[in-house]
């Protein structure tokens, strides 16, 4: 039997060997590539060695490649391009990412599995965790990955009824030359990443990548809650099916009065999907009924997968409940503008935030600050988040660090100050912690702790 060896032939300059670029490059070797990896870093260049790859600075000399896989993290244009991307550039090299390498082996190997690709400013880790977890619910097989999860090279090969549920970056959108999405999914599109882009209009056709290559066999699945995607749909060749989470759009689906409908009627009640509150997951839950049902999954499959769908980890995450008190992770809410869709799925609740405030603070947040029944602040900007929940007359006191902040929080809580006890910090969280995971994690190990705690008192 022969090797499976789609790129034999082809040298392709890996650089960037961090989370995704070194299983990239192993694989590409593996799959016939004369491969040569690179990283400016000594720690990933040794790893790389370690595995047996040979190394090449890209930006040394002129670049004798056939393809620059540049990690989706280093700039080929802005704010200022790497070394290696102008090489590429003066050899008339493509720039591409790991998907664009996947895409082509699954289709050398003759197979038809679906390509779903999900972007958008907000929302794309969720999306594309639930469209994965409906198709498993139902029995279809589905491989998730791509800017959440493993990466696209990590990824096994899929037959013809496989579908592939991919997280794209507006970055990795950038580096398509082939890829062609059966169903491409935009979300919503707000200003982000313009250092990157140089401008919104940049942005905006990054993002309109999605729908690049399409033709009318496939669907477009297009967010309605903005001006910039609605702006997309003169660009689109599939079939548009329209979403919102805020209002009906004829031949889309989307939710209202809590449930999520098309035109043929209700598909589920987000009610029972615990996990995915907020009129900001109803738009990820629609887009996600709308391929699911494009997909051909019923409508009691979608209903029973929105229900049982377990959230992700540090994004509005119910770690605990206690004697009606429900504890909820959202560790990934770095800015006031996550912390406010938070704030914004609970009526009243005891709220834990603070860290490394972003600029402007959380000046943002006040409309929603009557929903704080008591705040507890943590980190280096507490003394400044202090200041303002004092001018909106909000209790709060300044508890250092987690450790003291959530017993505290949560005797609060079970005093009857709110029924809902949420870290939302509205900051980064570097002061103290690796970041906003490793925050999450040691808020989730506390709250455990406090219930262990409190139901070996109540024993
Ligand atoms: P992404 O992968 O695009 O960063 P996530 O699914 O990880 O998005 O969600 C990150 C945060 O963004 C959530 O905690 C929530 O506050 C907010 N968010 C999620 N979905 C949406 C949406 N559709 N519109 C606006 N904000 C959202």
């Amino acid at each position: 039997m022969t090797a499976f060896a789609p790129f034999a032939g082809e040298r392709i300059a890996v650089a960037g060997l961090g989370r995704a670029g070194l299983p990239a490059a192993l694989r590409l070797r593996e799959w016939g590539a004369e491969v040569t990896a690179w990283d400016d870093g000594a720690a990933a260049r040794d790893a790389a060695e370690r595995a047996g790859l040979a190394l090449r600075d890209p930006a040394d000399g002129p670049l004798r490649a056939d393809a620059l896989l540049l990690s989706p993290g280093i700039p080929h244009l802005l704010p200022a391009p790497h070394p290696a991307a102008l090489r590429a550039r003066d050899a008339g090299v493509p720039i591409l990412c790991d998907v664009e390498y996947l895409y082509r082996a699954v289709r050398a190997a003759g197979s038809a599995a679906r390509f779903i690709g999900i972007t958008g400013t907000n929302g794309k880790s969720t999306t594309t965790a639930l469209v994965h977890h409906l198709l498993v619910q139902a029995g279809r097989a589905s491989e998730v990955g791509g800017n959440l999860g493993p990466p696209a090279l990590g990824l096994n090969m899929l037959g013809g009824q496989g579908s592939y549920t991919l997280e794209m970056s507006s970055y990795m959108l950038e580096r398509l030359a082939s890829v062609r999405f059966n169903l491409g999914v935009m979300l919503n599109i707000s200003p982000d990443h313009l250092d990157r882009h140089g401008s919104m209009a940049g942005y905006v056709a990054a993002k309109a990548n999605i729908f690049a290559r399409q033709t009318r066999q496939d669907v477009a699945v297009l967010g309605q809650d903005d001006a910039f995607s609605t702006g997309m749909a003169a660009g689109v060749t599939a079939a548009l099916r329209p979403i919102s989470g805020l209002r009906a759009v004829p031949g889309g689906v989307w939710a209202e009065g809590g449930r999520l409908r098309d035109e043929a009627g209700p598909i589920a009640d987000l009610a029972e999907a615990a996990c995915l509150p907020g009129s900001h997951n109803a738009q990820n839950a629609a887009a996600a009924a709308a391929v699911a049902l494009e997909i051909g999954l019923t409508r009691a499959e979608v209903a029973a997968g929105m229900a049982s769908f377990p959230g992700l980890p540090h994004r509005q995450e119910r770690v605990g409940q206690l004697r009606g008190v429900a504890f909820v992770n959202d560790s990934k809410a770095t800015n006031a503008d996550s912390a406010a869709r938070a704030l914004a799925s609970y009526d009243r609740v005891v709220w834990i935030a603070g860290g490394i405030a972003k600029e402007g603070g959380i000046e943002a947040l006040a409309p929603l600050l009557p929903r704080i029944a008591r705040a507890l602040l943590i980190g280096r900007d507490a003394p400044m988040l202090a200041a303002t929940l004092a001018a909106h007359g909000v209790p709060h006191e300044i508890a250092g660090n987690l450790d003291a902040a959530v017993p505290a929080a949560a005797a609060a809580a079970l005093a009857g100050a709110a029924p809902v006890v949420l870290l939302s910090p509205a900051c980064a969280s570097f002061d103290q912690f690796s970041g906003f995971d490793a925050r999450g994690d040691r808020f989730r190990a506390l709250v455990r702790a406090v219930i262990a705690d409190q139901e070996g008192r109540a024993a």
